[in-house]
């Protein structure tokens, strides 16, 4: 299962994994820990684990696939210290990482898949479709090597790069288990966000986990004829299911949803659809984020006007409902979704 290029996928082993690969290997457990240690502070060649000796160096480099990202790209905005990064991967596909401070601390926003096959009509991310999945390794390693990369110490996570989580979700949960290892990163549930288009058969499997993690739902309309026009996964799963299923993740969880909400001039931020979507969330005591689209060149949509967006805050904080208007960080770099990759790759679906 976690093989990589016909080897063992050394960097989604877990350490109980570790070690029974070790003592596959007739080498003494703490080798295991040692390797993870290794592994959890980006490493990307067996040499550079110096505290083993050579001939397990060479037999781990036999049986284990290990490859670092490395960089095809990286802007620095000139506005707001954004880092975006796009990574060529060990097979030559590259996928994108944005480093973003906040006030407090600096946050990864990680992607999760080689492309992705949602389809939402505003997004460069679906452009070319799925490639392919990453493994939870490769989600490590843009955490770890984005640091690196940046010299910045990364506080919190977000999944809301390119792909779909939830249409990856065993290498994902893995990848949280990974990230979150007090042995490893050690990077707190609670400082990290899953965004999910709204695949609400993975939603019980997600709250069986009993994660600390905050999941965030990418709305963008609070009624089926819009929703469906801009988001094809709502043509199965429509918004009354969507809400169903939030408000059985939030009873069974307790924890709030972040509800994503892109607006679209002229498509969903009329107040007929502020007004629907306090209506939705308030049971839910969700917040809710807003953020004027970002323009995609292969796109139609336009952002919202910022009288458009005071008029659709006034109506949800008047209807009590807790939202903030996302700022727009990276906007001289192409820092959202997929679309440094989209300017810089060709994929093979084209
Ligand atoms: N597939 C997941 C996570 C990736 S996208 C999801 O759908 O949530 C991260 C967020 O950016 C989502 O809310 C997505 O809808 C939003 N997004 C995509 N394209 C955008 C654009 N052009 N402008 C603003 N937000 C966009």
């Amino acid at each position: 299962m976690f093989a990589c290029n016909g080897k063992v996928d050394i960097k989604s082993l877990l350490p109980g994994e570790l070690e029974g690969l070790m003592k596959e290997m007739g080498q003494p457990a703490y080798r295991a820990g040692q390797i993870f240690h290794w592994l959890s502070s980006g490493c990307g060649s067996w040499d550079e684990m110096t505290n083993l000796p050579g001939t397990l160096r060479a037999a781990l480099a036999e049986r284990c696939h290990l490859a670092r990202p490395s960089v095809r790209k990286k802007q620095l905005s000139a506005l707001d210290g954004t880092v975006k990064i796009l990574w060529e991967l060990w097979d030559g596909n590259a996928v994108e990482t944005v480093v973003m401070e906040y006030r407090y601390g600096n946050t990864v926003c990680i992607s999760s898949q080689v492309g992705c096959r949602q389809g939402c009509a505003f997004c460069a991310s679906t452009i070319g479709g799925l490639v392919r999945n990453l493994s939870a390794g490769e989600m490590l390693d843009e955490v770890l090597f984005s640091e690196r990369e940046t010299g910045k110490r990364i506080s919190h996570i977000v999944l809301m790069g390119i792909g779909e989580p939830l249409d990856n979700f065993e290498n994902v949960m893995r990848f949280l288990e990974l990230v979150n290892h007090r042995n490893g990163r050690n990077l707190g549930m609670r400082h990290i966000s899953l965004s999910t288009c709204g695949l609400t058969e993975r939603f019980d499997e997600l709250a069986d986990r009993d994660l600390q993690l905050t999941l965030s739902v990418s709305l963008h309309a609070p009624d089926d004829e819009t929703r469906n026009r801009i988001m094809p996964v709502n043509r199965t799963r429509g918004v009354d299911e969507l809400f169903r299923k939030c408000g059985e993740y939030f009873h069974r969880t307790g924890r709030r949803i972040s509800f994503e909400y892109a607006m679209i001039r002229g498509v969903n931020d009329t107040p007929a659809h502020a007004r629907l979507l306090a209506k939705r969330v308030r049971p839910l005591g969700a917040h809710v984020n807003l953020i004027p689209l970002n323009h995609v060149d292969e796109r139609d949509f336009e952002p919202s006007g910022p009288e458009e967006i005071r008029r659709f805050v006034d109506i949800l904080t008047e209807s009590g409902v807790n939202t903030t208007v996302r700022r727009r960080l990276g906007s001289d770099v192409d820092a959202s979704c997929g679309q440094l990759r989209r300017k810089t790759v060709r994929t093979t679906t084209e």
